[in-house]
C-alpha cells in the first residue's frame, strides 16, 4: 500500500533488525546478513513491482510449508520485499506484487502526522499464511492508494478492529489486534494474497481519482 508522502529514508534500522532477528531466533546466516547490511558494497536487492493487468495480481497466492520459510529462498525474497517497500516509499507490500505467488505480506508504518492524520508507528512487520478475522464489523473508509495501481486513489470503506492470525519470519505463530488505519493497512495486503486490488472494493467508482486531482479536488485536510 502507497499514501504517497512518507520518505524513502528509512533504511538505517536494518543492521539492527538483523541482530534482533538473530537474538530471536531468525535462521539467519550470520556471514550473509554481514555481507548484506554491514558492508560498504550497495547489497541492497530491489525487484521490479508488477502492475494491474499482470495476471500474478489477480490469483491466489499458494501458503508457504514450514521448511520454506526458514529457506535461503524465502529469507531472500523477504529481505527484497523490505528493499523494494523502502525504495518505493510504500508502507506495505505483497509478495505478488513482486510477481512471487506466495502468502507472504510485510508492513511498516513510519509514526507521525500524514494526510491520515496522526499515524501510529507499526514497525516491520512479516505476515506469513496470515489468516484474518474481524473483531467488529464497523467500518470506517481511507483513500487508499497501491504500489501495484500507481498513481490512483480510491475510497474504501473496511472493519477497523481485526484480528490476525500468521507465521512469522522465524517461523513462530503470532496473533495481532490491530485497529484504525493499521486495520486498513492489513486488509489492503492480505486482499493481494487473494486476487484483490483496492478498486475491487470501491463502494462508489466516482470516488476512485488519479493522484493530482485527489490532492486538488478531494483531500481533505488532516484532524
Ligand atoms: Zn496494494
Amino acid at each position: 500500500m502507497s499514501i504517497g508522502r512518507f520518505s524513502k529514508n528509512n533504511t538505517t534500522d536494518c543492521a539492527e533488525d538483523e541482530r534482533k532477528g538473530k537474538q530471536a531466533g531468525m535462521p539467519f546466516d550470520k556471514n550473509r546478513a554481514i555481507s548484506r547490511f554491514g558492508s560498504t558494497i550497495d547489497a541492497m536487492a530491489i525487484r521490479p513491482i508488477i502492475r494491474m493487468g499482470h495476471p500474478t495480481l489477480r490469483r491466489p497466492a499458494r501458503p508457504l510449508g514450514l521448511e520454506e520459510i526458514g529457506n535461503d529462498a524465502t529469507q531472500q525474497l523477504l529481505t527484497d520485499m523490505r528493499d523494494t517497500l523502502r525504495d518505493a516509499g510504500g508502507i506495505g507490500l505483497a509478495a505478488p506484487q513482486i510477481d512471487a505467488a506466495v502468502r507472504l505480506a510485510i508492513i511498516e508504518i513510519p509514526g507521525g502526522s500524514s494526510r491520515y492524520g496522526n499515524l501510529e508507528r507499526m514497525p516491520f512487520t512479516v505476515f506469513i499464511n496470515p489468516d484474518i478475522q474481524v473483531l467488529n464489523p464497523a467500518r470506517a473508509g481511507f483513500w487508499e492508494g497501491c504500489l501495484s495501481v500507481p498513481g490512483l486513489r480510491g475510497f474504501v470503506e473496511r472493519p477497523q478492529h481485526v484480528k490476525v492470525a500468521f507465521t512469522n519470519r522465524c517461523g513462530k505463530a503470532e496473533e495481532l489486534e490491530l485497529s484504525g488505519f493499521q486495520a486498513t493497512v492489513v486488509q489492503h495486503e492480505l486482499d493481494h494474497l487473494d486476487g484483490k486490488l483496492f478498486i475491487d472494493r470501491l463502494a462508489d467508482s466516482a470516488r476512485l481519482a488519479f493522484e493530482d486531482e485527489y490532492q486538488r479536488y478531494l483531500e481533505q485536510p488532516s484532524p
